[in-house]
């Protein structure tokens, strides 16, 4: 079976972006492929969250993958910090890359912008240690949403200095969707992409009540209606149709479709449709992973045991990575 590999990072609650852009193929992935899936508890500090919340953040992210069907018993599911090989081939892997290319990172660069107090190296080599997460198991498969693309590109660049440089040892990973593209969920405000830590009037979180739900998407951004159509951006309006698609039937779709060429469209309507359909598909989420989160034991559980099946694998790969740099003295 093909090796597939994927993290999302305990920063706060997963939204309909995580579960469209990575969770969702995981769910089809783990019927088909070894699956190595875990926490980045590691990459979530790049931001020094409070320790109080880090354990209850990597715990909600495990409860909500599982909630969102994703089978401990048919993937290897860990945390990222339970793997202490991924960190020293992060180390061997930041020989290999080089400070200008991680400056060029656009999300890189974003982050600075951001927060100019804060750029701390962790941030700069996070696409090094995204690609040790990778390698470490010579994953071939990364499911991974549209914002990720160009780390992907960094990852088979650095397994192919590696192989040049060493001799062949890593295969070069492939962002990988079940869809013909790549996916990014828009925001409800139009500006970018849903996001843990940006507007979470703006994301849908899986966490969401009923009513939470309704009310983020009746603020979405839209046309006020018929008379003014096109007054927004074209854009913004996909993004009412492209969340419609992924929650509502196909004929729900084509209804609104038709009414929006015919310039019948009443974006009030829609969004309320929206809304039932979005808490429709949110809510057993939302309940199953509740249930799952207050179940501490079960999910140390799961979390032990998946650790030492990642860490068998991590440590072949590390074993054949230091002897083939020479570090191997007896
Ligand atoms: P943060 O806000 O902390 O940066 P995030 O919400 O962007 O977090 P990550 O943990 O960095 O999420 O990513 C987990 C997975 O979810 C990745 O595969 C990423 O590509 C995917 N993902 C995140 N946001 C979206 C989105 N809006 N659309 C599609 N995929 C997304």
């Amino acid at each position: 079976k093909e090796i597939v590999v994927s993290g999302i990072r305990s920063t706060g609650f997963l939204h309909l972006g995580n579960y469209f852009g990575a969770i969702h193929n995981y769910i089809r992935m783990q019927e088909e492929y070894n699956c190595y899936f875990f926490v980045a508890d590691w990459h979530s500090l790049t931001t020094h969250p409070d320790p109080k919340d880090l354990r209850g953040n990597v715990y909600r992210v495990l409860a909500e993958n599982i909630g969102s069907g994703l089978d401990p018993e048919k993937v290897t599911l860990y945390a990222q910090s339970d793997i202490p090989e991924i960190a020293e081939l992060y180390l061997l892997l930041n020989m290999l890359a080089y400070k200008g290319e991680l400056e060029k990172v656009p999300t890189f660069k974003d982050k600075v912008r951001q927060n100019p107090e804060n750029v701390n190296a962790g941030l700069l080599t996070y696409p090094v240690l995204m690609s040790a997460d990778i390698l470490i198991h010579k994953a071939v498969k990364v499911p991974v949403g549209k914002d990720q693309e160009q780390h992907l590109e960094m990852s088979r660049n650095f397994a192919q200095r590696f192989n040049n440089r060493y001799g062949e040892l890593f295969p070069e990973p492939q962002a990988f969707t079940y869809g013909s593209q790549l996916v990014k969920i828009p925001s409800l405000d139009g500006t970018g992409k849903m996001s843990k830590s940006e507007n979470q009037m703006a994301t849908l979180y899986l966490a969401d009540d009923d009513d939470l739900i309704r009310k983020k998407i009746l603020k979405a951004k839209s046309d006020a209606g018929p008379t003014e159509m096109n007054s927004q951006k074209p854009e913004i309006i996909e993004n009412l149709f492209a969340l419609m698609k992924l929650v509502s039937a196909p004929d729900v779709v084509t209804g609104y479709e038709k009414a929006y060429n015919e310039c019948t469209i009443r974006y009030g309507d829609m969004k309320k449709q929206l809304g039932e359909d979005m808490v429709k598909f949110i809510a057993p989420i939302r309940e199953k992973a509740k249930s799952i989160q207050e179940d501490t034991a079960y999910l140390q559980k799961i979390l032990k045991q998946g650790a030492e099946k990642a860490r068998e694998s991590a440590a072949k790969t590390l074993g054949e990575a230091r002897k083939l740099i020479g570090i191997h003295y007896y």
